[in-house]
């Protein structure tokens, strides 16, 4: 996938123009707050996505003008080329598919894959659980929309249980259907865990491989799903042994749950270990190896994406150099050419590293 020309008007704090991107490494530089990251943002919209930066749809015309903004790209995508708009207006999305008028931006969805790198990205290995559950689960919907079904079937029934975990306290004659709960819950919770064991496994390989690049092989990194109260190499197992092993912690923890008022074992306590050479990057990594973590957890998501699409998907990477020492800026800059790649950046001297590609300078608001 590639995007050829890019148009924006009325966008953040750009000026009206385009850029024509380079096939392989676009380095986006300047100083702080001129407009680098609003220009990764425009390309990042083509998604169908939402801003990465949490923004509403009606802060992103720009301040002061008309309270609309449109965004035109040509792309080549499918073995053709293409084009779509993005025009936002009144807080709503519209957008046009090869002169093809659609209602929404959703429509977008599917036609210009990327994958985004950007700061707020490192509490995905800072963070607790959480954001890692998140991103696994993000990760398995963009390959298998299935599993979107599923996780909200999981959630659905785990949230009727801590219901009835509440209610219990009032009416102890409820006991009885608690065993009803339990088991839809197995149910659904096993397979939750299975497409995210089986995720991690597809993951692991390519997480590896692609740090070891970035590290020039001085640290190994490891992924591992680790399972709220399940004992056991959960990589071995079948559905049902699962199931068994969900349906003893959910027994054993039962009046630890009563006590708590809600579910404290399952899929949604889970994690997902990542060590450095047998140390928690978490806990023990410095920024660098955090960065590359999360670079190598992103990058190898995009190869699943281009395994299932039969198509490179964008990189658009945010203020990644920072914190990287020269091989590892080099790794980026010189080793990921089979994809189209904005990175941006403020110092110049990393253009200097770059072998091939095109710098495009952003200057308060104005692309050269
Ligand atoms: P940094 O290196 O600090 O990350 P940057 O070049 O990535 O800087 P941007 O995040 O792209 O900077 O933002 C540039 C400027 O755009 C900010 O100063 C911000 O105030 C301005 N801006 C953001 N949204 C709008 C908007 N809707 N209208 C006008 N200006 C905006
Ligand atoms: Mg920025």
């Amino acid at each position: 996938m590639i995007i050829k020309k890019l148009a924006f008007s009325g966008f953040r704090n750009l000026n009206d123009d385009s850029i024509t991107p380079n096939e392989n490494i676009n380095v986006i530089w300047g100083n702080n707050a001129q407009g680098k990251t609003n220009l990764l943002e425009a390309i990042w919209l083509f998604t169908g996505g939402h801003s990465f930066r949490g923004n509403k749809d009606s802060e992103l015309p720009k301040i002061g003008g008309d309270g609309s903004a449109r965004l035109d790209a040509e792309f080549f995508s499918e073995m053709r080329d293409q084009k779509a708009s993005l025009i936002i207006k009144d807080g709503r999305r519209s957008s046009v598919i090869n002169g093809i008028v659609k209602k929404t931006g959703s429509a977008l969805v599917g036609k210009i894959c990327a994958v985004i790198f950007s700061p707020e990205h490192l509490l995905l290995v800072k963070d607790g659980p959480q954001k890692r559950r998140t991103f696994i689960d993000g990760a398995i919907c963009q390959v298998k929309p299935a599993y979107t079904k599923l996780i909200a079937g999981y959630n659905r029934s785990l949230l009727q249980r801590n219901t009835l975990l509440k209610d219990i306290f009032k009416h102890p004659e409820l006991m009885d259907t608690m065993e009803v709960w339990d088991e839809r819950l197995i149910v659904l919770g096993a397979q939750v865990i299975r497409e995210r064991v089986k995720y991690i496994e597809k993951l692991a390989p390519r997480v590896a491989e692609i740090y070891k690049g970035i590290s020039k092989d001085r640290e190994k990194i490891e992924l591992k799903y680790v399972a709220s109260g399940l004992e056991g190499d959960l990589h071995q197992l079948s559905d049902p042994e699962i199931e068994e092993l969900l349906r003893n912690a959910l027994k054993k923890s039962r009046q630890a749950d009563l006590r708590a008022g809600f579910t404290t074992v399952g899929p949604h306590r889970d994690d997902v270990d990542i060590t450095l050479d047998g140390l928690s990057a978490r806990t023990y990594g410095s920024q660098g190896q955090q960065r590359s973590v999360v670079l190598s957890l992103k990058l190898a998501e995009a190869d699943i994406l281009e395994e299932n699409l039969g198509e490179a998907p964008l990189v658009l990477l945010d203020d990644v150099m920072s914190e990287l020492d020269g091989s590892r800026q080099d790794y980026l800059l010189n080793h990921l050419s089979d994809r189209q790649v904005f990175i941006t950046c403020c110092s110049p001297e990393t253009l200097n590293l770059m072998e091939k590609g095109k710098s495009i300078f952003v200057e308060n608001g104005k692309v050269e």
